[in-house]
């Protein structure tokens, strides 16, 4: 049967025409221009503090840098940072942006629904941006991660650039198993797709359904873990092959790989298998420094989680008891492990676990970070150029340089001499916007 298709003659297209014709003038006109007038300047490349300089921003993207207060000329806004040290924004490569401790955080999974968790984040995801992290990396939650971070970059909810793992992958009964701890008719036998592996296979399905789930990175529990409702919280919680078919499989669909790790088995398998990075770290070995180094493994050390719990597991019932005595032993260790690992060459990425501690403090790492020995250039370099190096953005991120998105904080004083300002940010751009000033 002949089909009556009709090429439409040149008339039909000519309304299509005048519409791109219109688009093309509109996307052409200057894009908004901003002069930022900084007292001081940080380039986080080479830990220079340059004074009196003015960066002009156009779109949602750094233009050029310029030497002194340059005047700006007809629809540019001007904004005075003179007192001010201006740096990247910063970014926090540990957190989970859906929820945060509490007394009855164990009951909420049978309390709250997913739209319950989503708007609460909203909040999490406007302080955390408010404290000066224009980017944060989620280490895992339900999967409203994913929506919560579409939502930011569709302009629904302030935020931070999010990077999520989506759901945590774990084995039966570790740290990223969600019935953990639940009445025997309510716990079923979560698999892979609820981020529960028990073999190579399994492991491969979990990272695959990270994939299709919409996550940007893949986050597993080597070990056991302080917060879980489970006894151990160091033993090791995969198998060598499952492991190395996770990192496999995750390299195959371009993700890089988060290891949460306490013990040093544990973490000395996932070092091998070839991790991305190691999360908190607390027992880490003189062996395994050595062996980061050799891999070119990152660690994120989570000061402030350590020193959220041994203070909180001290409060009575604020942990449930399993949790108490993990607590107890794990917090402390942290900064020690942290100081050791820095002066063993291994390379440190900026991370909180904010979620254990409170969203919007996250700036209170740096001061951890400082006191256990680690440079304050190193520190905000270790919350700029590293993560964004890890995240495979440095063409983007991590820099204040022309070309680069405009993704730009501001503290009183000079963070070099004083590193506490930087749970200080008192102006905030992400993309171009300003969202505190
Ligand atoms: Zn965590």
């Amino acid at each position: 049967m002949q089909r009556s298709y009709r090429y439409p003659g040149p008339s039909h297209h000519f309304p299509l025409l005048l519409l791109l014709f219109c688009f093309a003038i509109s996307v052409s006109l200057p894009a908004q221009t901003t002069i930022l007038h900084c007292g001081r300047l940080l380039n986080t490349e080479n830990d220079a503090l340059l004074s009196e300089m003015s960066v002009v921003i156009e779109g949602n993207k750094i233009s050029r840098i310029e030497r002194g207060y340059i005047a700006g000329t007809g629809e540019a806004t001007v904004i005075d940072l003179k007192a001010h040290t201006v740096l990247p924004g910063l970014t926090d490569m540990h957190v989970h942006i859906e929820g945060e401790s509490s007394p009855t955080q164990y009951l909420e999974r049978f309390t709250l629904d997913d739209a319950d968790v989503a708007l609460r984040a909203t909040t999490y995801a406007k302080k955390t941006l408010m404290a000066g992290f224009t980017s944060v990396r989620d280490m895992g939650g339900s999967g409203v991660n994913v929506s919560l971070r579409d939502a930011i970059n569709r302009g629904y909810v302030d935020g931070p650039r999010i990077y999520t793992a989506e759901k945590a992958i774990g084995t039966t009964g570790g740290h990223a198993d969600p019935t953990n701890g639940r009445r025997k008719e309510t716990i079923g036998d979560p698999g892979p797709k609820e981020g529960v592996i028990n073999s190579p296979e399994d492991a491969r399905k979990a990272v695959r359904q990270r994939y299709k789930n919409g996550a940007d990175c893949i986050k597993i529990t080597a070990t056991g873990g302080v917060l879980s409702l489970a006894k151990d919280g160091q033993g090791p919680q995969f198998t060598m092959e499952e492991l190395e078919a996770i990192v496999q499989t995750a390299k195959d669909y371009g993700f890089h790989t988060a290891a949460h790790a306490h013990g040093p088995e544990g973490m000395k398998r996932a070092v091998m298998a070839g991790i991305t990075t190691i999360e908190h770290g607390t027992f880490m070995t003189d062996e395994i420094i050595g062996l980061m180094v050799e891999k070119g493994t990152y660690y994120v050390p989570t000061i402030s989680a350590g020193m959220f719990v041994a203070e909180k597991a001290k409060q009575a019932g604020y942990f449930p008891p399993v949790i108490v005595p993990k607590a107890l032993e794990v917090g402390p260790q942290i900064a020690e492990t942290f100081a050791r690992a820095y002066k063993g060459g291994v390379k440190i990425a900026f991370g909180t676990d904010s979620a254990v501690s409170p969203h919007g403090l996250n700036g209170k790492e740096f001061g951890y970070m400082v006191e256990a020995g680690m440079p304050a250039i190193e520190a905000i370099q270790s919350a700029t150029l590293t993560p964004a190096e890890i995240l495979g953005v440095s063409d983007q991120l991590g820099t204040i340089a022309s070309g680069k998105l405009a993704d730009i904080i501001a503290v009183p004083g000079n963070p070099l001499e004083d590193i506490s300002v930087m749970t200080n940010v008192q102006f905030v751009m992400k993309d171009g916007r300003v969202y505190k000033q």
